[in-house]
């Protein structure tokens, strides 16, 4: 069994006065049962892994580019986050994919520049409400999975986050036996393609509305290993709940 992971995603909020949410963090959690990492915009990255220096937290970015360099005006490169302190990055968000167009193959590749260049890519897939409703939610999964997810995929290197659309930022949350059935086929799905073992190792997490009051249960759940955790990874109160709920 991987160890669990509990992850913070701020999306595109925070600013200096929130560095102090991380201290606070650190501070009640000194050592954590599970991994942490905080993704905060990449105008923080810097400055929070200098804060969290020493601590058991880990700082990641939200996105980079699939190349390491170049002309590509406003974005940040995988060099880039490792430079300014970042172990991992979030990659295939479902905001990336419907505010920037990323496809499957956009998001494979940039999961590939990230690995080789030396970062955890934490693979975001989820379908969409619709999808749900029409009953494609193991097609949609599978698909995102084989399209997103390198060959060269490691349990050392790739973290693959399951976020219903729905769900996030929503306070709606899958039932516990959907969660269940969606982790079962994503496990079964990695352990075809890479191995039992190798399937056994990669950490999956869920995200979607997860909160204090519902973490415990949902922890619970068979192949969930941890969580991706939006609007309440902002606060180091109930981000540390979550933490101590895993
Ligand atoms: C997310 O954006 O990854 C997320 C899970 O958000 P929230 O927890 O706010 O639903």
């Amino acid at each position: 069994m991987p160890r669990k992971l509990a992850a913070g995603n701020w999306k595109m909020n925070g600013g200096s006065a929130e560095l102090s949410e991380i201290a606070a963090l650190a501070l009640a959690h000194p050592a954590p049962g599970c991994d942490v990492l905080i993704c905060p915009p990449a105008t923080l990255i810097s400055r929070m892994a200098e804060a969290a220096r020493g601590s058991a937290i880990a700082v990641g970015g939200q996105d980079c580019h699939g190349a390491v360099s170049g002309a590509h005006t406003g974005d940040v490169s995988a060099p880039m986050l490792l430079d300014a302190g970042a172990s991992h990055v979030i990659l295939g968000h479902s905001e990336r994919r419907q505010d920037h167009g990323e496809t499957d193959a956009t998001v494979r590749i940039k999961t590939t520049t990230a690995v080789t260049e030396g970062l955890i890519a934490v693979v975001c897939i989820g379908e969409t409400l619709g999808e749900r409703e029409a009953g494609q939610t193991l097609d949609v999964i599978g698909t995102q999975m084989d399209g997103s997810l390198p060959d060269s995929t490691t349990a050392a290197t790739i973290v693959v986050a399951y976020e219903p659309v729905w769900a996030i930022g929503t306070g709606l949350t899958p039932t516990l036996d959907q969660i269940a059935e969606v982790h079962d086929f994503m496990r079964a799905r990695l352990a075809a393609r890479f191995g039992a073992d190798m399937a056994d190792g990669i950490r999956l997490l869920y995200g979607g509305s997860v909160k204090p009051s519902n973490a415990a249960e949902i922890f619970a759940v068979p192949n969930v290993d941890g969580a991706l955790v939006g609007g309440a990874s902002l606060k180091a109160d109930d981000f540390g709940q979550i933490i101590a709920a895993l």
